[in-house]
């Protein structure tokens, strides 16, 4: 591979140029805009918005570049408006999945084998088209489609997006870099081949930014995907493909395959090329597809790797000794934003019990100024919850929190689904630490609290380890030293992404990888400089110089 990528280099000195930039070079996060009124990028948004008012989009099947509108199809709409179509997409079968593998894996070894500087270039320029051309479309798209706020959509469809892109080029030319030792008989190489067969990237709804991230690494590093969009992320998932075909990326290394979620899951794992699953989704998605890779083991060529990020029970562990303003403003961004739909969403705090009137009293304060309301008003903080099968599960946690004796609902509580899936930021007091909302995802705008006796501060520490089977992200609030260093010590296990002194949301590509253990997921940490090399497949090449004379050792001699 040196030697090809050197002549590459000799016929390119503008690529070299580039190259030598970006490993010398420190890439910065994505500045974020604010869209403050009257600012230029809020116009364009705004424009943006409007283009899209009235507007259904037709997305097909994207096969070898091949637009397929197969008939058969699905819409997705308004969260915050559920009568309002945005998006038809059009459904894969399992025939077209298959042709999609076919054909994806018609084009694996040419793409495998260019040069992972030229395919770095390709996603930097998908980067670059985001942050500029396409960033008030992204934007748009997110805010309508996945009833994400402003600053919500920003953050995600486009600096996380921008931000993978760049710090996957990045990090993956800084870790193929090394180099083993030579001898004086041999010259030791590394090269970084993509997985034999294709990867499957299976993306969640709440991030624009993960289904690009899902599909783009793995093809950065040689791969050919089949990109399973989610169904009410579609617009958004559409959108990124798109910019992805312009910056470069050739057509078949990604296969953009709208599908029934069972019969793509199926249908993938019964292909004996299917090299990876990268997933991001629910606990039971996942368990099902690893049983399902389980089951057909001995059906494939290469063992598949299994990479799945998963959902969250998060904690706010708050001291006695804690600034209750961080408290307060970090738990109203981390259990409220984005309706509580973020997997790091904080849904369980524990307060000392000599605090908690003081807390709940800001906390109520603060509640009363939230304002829901559709996503594309710029005033609002939230906005509706995803789809009707969501609505109907975070209001069965709150029937359970009204009917409970355990349980008392002291902010929100209500949900109307009459126009859109709003469901009221809701704040839960609970004298049981075990109580299932303690315990389970509620993926919602749902905050249970436990107010622990003070005096027990340091076994509350083991009932926050012990309470849920997940491990995605905690945060400890204190400002005793010796607490925090107990508890992160005791809670080493229960996250994978721990803040001390912050919310527990707001992992930024490059500063917090991100991913969690236990039932949180394979904790691979997407937008760190690892997650690449889980989709490459290193041979180790030793080329020997002096001829060997012969097989006897030296011990051997009588
Ligand atoms: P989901 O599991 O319902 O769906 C995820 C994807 O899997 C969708 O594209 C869906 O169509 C597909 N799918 C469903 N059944 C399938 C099957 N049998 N085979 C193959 N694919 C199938 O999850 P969701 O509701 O879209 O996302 C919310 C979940 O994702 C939450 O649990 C959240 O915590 C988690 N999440 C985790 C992270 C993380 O990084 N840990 C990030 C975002 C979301």
């Amino acid at each position: 591979m040196f030697t090809v990528t050197l002549r590459i280099l000799r016929r390119a000195p503008r690529l070299k140029f580039h190259i030598q930039a970006m490993a010398t070079q420190s890439i910065q996060n994505e500045p974020l805009f604010d869209y403050t009124k009257d600012s230029p990028e809020r116009v364009k948004l705004e424009e943006a918005l409007k283009n899209l008012d009235g507007q259904c989009e037709e997305i097909p099947v994207v096969i070898g570049g091949e637009k397929i509108f197969t008939g058969n199809f699905r819409y997705q709409v308004l969260p915050y408006d559920h009568q309002t179509k945005i998006a038809k997409y059009h459904l894969a079968d399992k025939d077209l999945l298959n042709k999609a593998i076919e054909n994806a894996l018609s084009v694996r070894e040419a793409w495998d084998n260019r040069p992972l500087e030229e395919k770095a270039q390709i996603f930097l320029k998908a980067a670059n088209l985001l942050s500029t051309k396409y960033r008030p479309q992204i934007v748009a798209a997110t805010m309508k489609g996945q009833a994400k706020n402003v600053w919500q959509a920003e953050i995600d469809a486009a600096a996380e997006l921008i931000d993978f892109y760049r710090f996957n080029a990045k990090f993956a030319l800084e870790v193929v870099n090394y180099k083993p030792i030579d001898t004086q008989e041999s010259i030791n190489t590394m090269v970084y081949r993509g997985l034999e067969g294709f990867v499957a990237a299976v993306s969640p709804f709440n991030f624009t930014a993960i289904g690009g991230n899902l599909a783009g690494a793995p093809a950065m590093m040689g791969n050919v995907v089949l990109w399973k969009p989610s169904d009410t992320a579609m617009l958004a998932g559409w959108t990124v493909f798109k910019v992805l075909q312009e910056a470069g990326v050739p057509d078949g290394v990604i296969q953009f395959v709208p599908a029934d979620g069972p019969v793509f899951g199926d249908t993938i794992t019964a292909s004996p090329d299917l090299a990876a699953i990268n997933f991001t989704g629910s606990v039971k998605t996942f368990q099902h597809l690893w049983k399902q890779v389980g089951n057909n083991i001995q059906n494939y060529n290469t063992f598949p790797r299994l990479v799945g990020e998963c959902g969250g029970k998060n904690y706010h562990l708050v001291h006695p000794s804690a600034d209750i303003e961080s408290v307060v403003n970090g738990t109203i961004r981390s259990a409220f934003e984005y309706s509580g739909q973020k997997c790091s969403a904080a849904s369980r705090m524990y307060v000392p019990d000599t605090m908690w009137p003081q807390v709940k009293e800001r906390l109520l304060e603060e509640h009363k100024k939230i304002k829901m309301g559709p996503a594309d008003d710029f005033t609002v903080f939230m906005s509706a919850v995803i789809d009707d099968k969501s609505f109907g599960r975070i209001k069965a946690y709150l029937e359970h929190a009204k009917s409970s004796p355990n349980l008392n609902v002291v902010a929100g509580g209500n949900c109307d689904d009459s126009k859109g899936y709003f469901v009221d930021p809701t704040v839960i007091e609970t004298t049981n630490p075990d109580d299932k909302i303690m315990q389970e995802e509620i993926f919602g705008p749902v905050l249970a609290v436990y107010a622990y006796p003070e005096k027990d501060s340091k076994d509350i520490i083991q009932l926050v380890n012990k309470t849920s089977p997940f491990a995605l992200t905690g945060a400890v609030f204190a400002q005793d030293q010796t607490f925090i260093e107990e508890a992160s010590k005791a809670l080493r296990q229960s996250a994978g992404n721990f803040y001390i002194n912050d919310k527990c949301t707001g992992s930024v590509v490059g500063q917090q990888p991100f991913g969690g253990a236990r039932l949180s997921g394979t904790n691979d940490k997407a937008g760190g400089p690892h997650y690449c090399l889980k989709w490459a497949s290193p041979v180790a090449i030793k080329d020997t110089k002096v001829p060997l004379t012969q097989w006897k050792y030296p011990h051997m001699k009588e």
